[in-house]
């Protein structure tokens, strides 16, 4: 039996490792895309297999075109490309804008924006009916901080995250009648990695109390709103971002 395929950009780790498993669990073919930490991706895929499912690890830096065509060359080889988790993220330590480099400027739009689009053009040329395709879903991750725009922390990262869900709506009104659905999910403070590459791995421990919800969310919560956008449960849902944040996202 061939299963429907998930492409899950940052799958080896936090929001996307545990969105992998789910999708896995609910029937789907994952490719688990990493850049740098093939361990994490192979655990994440040893876990499913072990679970009886089908997942492989592939490596490739989102920002570059080259290694999505690879991403999306190995989801071919496992059967017909159902969806698009553009997950893969990063953010930077703390600093004012008017300290920024260009370098650190070029890494955060290459891969936060750039490489949600190169993701997002190899999956509509493949799930398209414009192109033969078969329909499919896309699903981008935005942050709560597209809404707070994140002072003093990372506006670059906060104006990424603001492109994305403009780039939601725009390709979904794109593609609407091609049978693909775009829609994006929003995190607040979601226990993973990702803030000690910022520099900051007391952040979540600091903020969780002041949250609506006085806590942070799990990648798992974050993963359930994802599949929930990925299935038919949500058949008539495109071109939007539903936050995902303890009320974070919505807070005065
Ligand atoms: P994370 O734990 O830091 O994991 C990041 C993942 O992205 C890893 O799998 C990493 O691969 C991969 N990655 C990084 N750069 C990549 C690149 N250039 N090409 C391909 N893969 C790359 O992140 P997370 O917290 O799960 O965040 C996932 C998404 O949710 C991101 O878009 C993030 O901005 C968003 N988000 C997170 C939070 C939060 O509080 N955690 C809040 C709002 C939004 P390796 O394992 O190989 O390094």
């Amino acid at each position: 039996m061939t299963h429907p395929v998930l492409v899950i950009t940052g799958g080896s780790r936090g929001i996307g490792a545990a969105t992998a498993l789910l999708a896995a669990e609910r029937g789907y073919a994952v490719v688990v895309n990493y850049v740098g930490n093939v361990a994490a991706a192979e655990s994440v895929c040893a876990r499913i297999h072990a679970a009886g499912g089908q997942a492989v690890a592939v490596r490739g830096d989102v920002a570059n075109p080259e290694d999505v065509e690879h991403i999306f060359r190995a989801a071919d080889r496992m059967g017909t490309l159902a969806g698009l988790i553009n997950n893969a993220g990063v953010v930077d330590v703390a600093q004012r804008v008017d300290e920024m480099s260009f370098e650190r400027l070029t890494r955060m739009f290459a891969i936060n924006i750039t490489g949600s689009f190169l993701c997002a053009a190899a999956a509509i040329k493949r799930m398209s009916t414009r192109h033969g395709g078969k329909g499919g879903v896309i699903v981008n991750l935005s942050s709560a901080g597209a809404k707070l725009g994140s002072p003093g922390q990372y506006v670059d990262y906060a104006s990424a995250k603001g492109a994305i869900e403009t780039f939601t709506v725009g390709l979904a009104l794109e593609v609407a009648g091609e049978g693909i659905r775009v829609n994006g999910v929003r995190p607040g403070i979601i226990e993973t990695d990702i803030h000690a590459s910022g520099g900051e791995p007391d952040r979540v421990a600091r903020i969780a109390p002041t949250l609506p919800l006085k806590r942070a969310g799990t990648a798992e919560e974050v993963a359930r709103a994802i599949m929930w956008l990925v299935s038919d449960e949500s058949s008539y849902t495109t071109g939007e971002t539903i936050s995902v944040s303890g009320g974070r996202a919505i807070a005065p």
